[in-house]
């Protein structure tokens, strides 16, 4: 009886919801205010809905709620959640506060498919695909676990949203709908690892959302090995996707991301090839620097080298910033916090 999730439905579903319950679609907009705007819980909390309405939402609809199964919290303010879906399926969200922000990053699989080899994600492959309501769901719980409001949302945790395409873009929807979430296009950002025919759809689709794309290595033959996708789509290819990118959406600035590998990707040929890769493009370079775990095989590297290969960058005319990942002592880089609560699980502690 209890089938659809409200919060996985944009404007066109709930004015169907409307139609089915035989009621008048201006409630369509009232419930997207009271589900998305302010991210009530309960039905009842929504006062104008018509009785007939909410007969007929309580006997077909529910509210997917995760449950929060793990925190932890930075002193830089940083706050990680492990969040439980309905079939017991775990994936991390995290909230970033900076300067006049607060930035959630939102996973959109369990698991990734895409096998980068300096990522903890991608050692237990992929489980399955979230739903846009599992990712409306993320934003909820961060935005109620936080005071402050979540002003930017990165698609950069678990998964590759690339790689979920039809329920990414029906979140990112979602998500811009001025009557709904109401985040900005410009503070909505999708980070791919580069496969490049869905960046062609989501360019012809026009997804209302920036795009950052996870580079980190100078040439193919370093990115074949820490990046597997890159023997499917090399560097060359998926750069001329960037510029097409560039090209129809006009000023859009694409993000590049560079984790900095010690001695794999971080030499100063290295920030001369990127150079030579990104000139003419516009685009900005985060440079960050790789945080050691056990059992991923590489190192961070030292503070000077990270400066070196900035400065080259920015000599080039390259806006390169260095981000260090924050709450580094709550695990707060992609799968930490997962692997460390499965790790202890199994030992029973
Ligand atoms: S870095 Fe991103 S794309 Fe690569 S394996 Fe990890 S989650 Fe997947």
């Amino acid at each position: 009886m209890y089938s659809t999730p409200l919060n996985g439905m944009d404007h066109q579903q709930l004015l169907a919801l409307c139609n089915a319950a035989g009621v008048s679609a201006v409630h369509a907009d009232t419930l997207r205010a009271g589900l998305f705007r302010h991210y009530l819980k309960e039905l009842d909390a929504i006062a104008e809905l018509p009785l007939r309405l909410r007969r007929y939402l309580a006997e077909h609809c529910y509210m997917f709620e995760p449950l929060c199964t793990a925190t932890r919290e930075a002193a830089d303010g940083t706050q990680k959640l492990l969040l439980s879906m309905a079939d017991g399926r775990e994936v991390e969200t995290v909230l970033i506060p900076a300067a006049g922000r607060l930035t959630q990053c939102i996973s959109t699989q369990v698991g990734c498919a895409v096998g980068c080899t300096f990522c903890l994600t991608a050692t237990a492959g992929l489980t399955r695909n979230l739903t846009a309501a599992e990712m409306v769901a993320e934003v909820m719980a961060g935005q109620r676990l936080s005071t402050q409001k979540v002003s930017n949302l990165v698609l950069m945790g678990m998964g590759e949203p690339l790689h979920n395409y039809d329920a990414v873009a029906q979140f990112v929807r979602m998500a811009s709908d001025p009557k709904g979430m109401a985040f900005s296009p410009n503070r909505i950002t999708l980070s791919t690892s580069g496969l490049v025919p869905a960046m062609q759809r989501m360019i012809r689709d026009e997804l209302p959302c920036n795009l950052a794309v996870s580079l980190n290595a100078s040439n193919d033959q370093v990115r074949d090995t820490i990046m597997p996708i890159n023997r499917k789509y090399p560097i060359a290819q998926l750069l001329q996707t960037v510029r097409d990118y560039i090209k129809v959406r006009g000023n859009k600035r694409v993000l590049i991301e560079y984790v900095l590998l010690a001695g794999i990707n971080d030499s100063v040929e290295d920030a001369h090839r990127l150079t030579a890769l990104l000139e003419g493009m516009g685009c900005t370079v985060n440079l960050l620097p790789f945080n050691a775990y056990p059992g991923l095989p590489f190192q961070r590297p030292s503070d000077e080298t990270v400066s070196v290969f900035r400065t080259i960058l920015v000599q080039a005319n390259i806006i390169a910033v260095v981000r260090e990942s924050k709450g580094r002592e709550i695990a707060a880089a992609c799968g930490q916090l997962k692997t460390e609560v499965t790790e202890r699980r199994k030992s029973g502690l």
